[in-house]
């Protein structure tokens, strides 16, 4: 039995929009993740074997590694079809809000989202949502948004709906939010619902394969590139910095999905609580942070990088030079000294 966490209210009111909606959509955050992708992938399967037309829309490209889930291949691609994604919005009775709290987080659909009449029920673990969905089913103590799906199909009573390929989506969801069940993952109801997609007759070791080895060549020489040229510790504020130019991106070929997992690293070194990744794209600079303990990544990113996330696992953007950005981080360390330096 699992714990019940989403309010009689909320179930009540969900229950309701999908009952009455003929065509649904899921819309999740910009680059997507597993957990994103994994979460709106299952609830679009349910909904469809619910008798919904069903459409999942995210923002731009999803890495390679994901592209093995089923019904991944139908994904919506809004900077690839805008005119349908803005159809798709206008013409849904009913827009799921998967894996993120703000508006912001999609993107250039961040004014869509915001303004379309559509009914809209989030669903989502980040802390601090915002007021823009009729249903919000926020719980940042979940380790997934993936988990939370399964609590909710439990409460509207879907979950004998949930198949091998839609077990196999939440799976992965679980465990790419979770770096394979290391961190955010103490609740033993959380292995409760593993084990319940076990029974589904999922493979997770497979599924490991799939999402972890899945690498060329290139990627694994940039990685090493990266540790041994390009890691910085700061042992004064135990604290590890990476950062990855544009120029160098193109020489390893980088591809979406390729330096996922870097920022995670330099963590494995004993001290080190606090890391950053700071990578160059061709308009914008993009940060990944992440904390042990309780450093609050999600502070850092949002004071300094107009950023957020989750305590342990935040990001950021900074509009600039890349030399800017890291002299940003380096002038805010100071500020966090003492944070950094408690032991926990
Ligand atoms: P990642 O480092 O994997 O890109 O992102 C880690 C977490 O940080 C995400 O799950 C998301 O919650 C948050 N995040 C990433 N980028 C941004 C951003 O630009 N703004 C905000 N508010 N959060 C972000
Ligand atoms: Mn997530």
């Amino acid at each position: 039995m699992l714990k019940k966490i989403i309010s009689d209210s909320s179930i009540q009111q969900a229950k309701k929009l999908i009952d009455k909606a003929k065509r649904v959509t899921i819309v999740t955050h910009v680059s997507p993740d597993g957990d994103a992708i994994g979460s709106s992938l299952a609830l679009g399967h349910i909904l469809k074997q619910m008798g919904k037309h069903v459409d999942v829309v995210v923002p731009n490209n999803y890495p390679g590694f994901l592209k093995w889930m089923d019904g991944v291949k139908e994904i919506v691609v809004a900077e690839w079809k805008e005119d349908l994604t803005t159809w798709l919005m206008h013409h849904t009775d009913l827009l799921f809000c998967m894996d993120f709290n703000v508006p912001k987080r999609v993107g250039k659909l961040e004014n869509l989202v915001e303004t379309v009449s559509t009914k809209k029920i989030m669903i989502d673990h980040h802390p601090e949502p915002l007021n823009f969905c009729n249903v919000t089913i926020s719980h940042p103590e979940m380790s997934s948004t993936s988990e939370l799906l399964y609590r909710f199909l439990n409460d509207i009573g879907q979950l004998n709906k949930i198949n091998k390929s839609s077990a196999e989506c939440i799976y992965a969801g679980m465990m790419t939010d979770t770096g394979a069940f290391t961190y955010n993952s103490n609740s033993h109801e959380t292995y409760h619902i593993v084990s319940e997609l076990l029974k589904k007759g999922i493979d997770k070791d497979a599924i490991y394969q799939r999402v972890y080895n899945h690498y060329s060549e290139l990627r694994i020489r940039l990685e090493g590139y990266v540790l041994y040229e390009k890691m910085r510790i700061f042992e004064e504020y135990n604290a590890a910095l990476i950062t990855l130019s544009f120029e160098e991106q193109k020489r390893f070929q980088w591809k979406k999905g390729d330096t996922e997992g870097f920022v995670n690293i330099p963590l494995s070194i004993e001290n080190i609580r606090f890391s950053v990744f700071i990578r160059e794209e061709e308009d914008i600079i993009k940060l990944s942070l992440r904390s042990q303990g309780s450093f609050p990544a999600n502070q850092f990113a949002a004071d300094v990088f107009n950023g957020g996330g989750h305590l342990n696992a935040a990001g950021g953007e900074f509009y600039g030079k890349l030399e800017d950005a890291v002299k940003l981080f380096e002038d805010a360390l100071p500020r966090y000294k003492e944070q950094l330096i408690i032991k926990n």
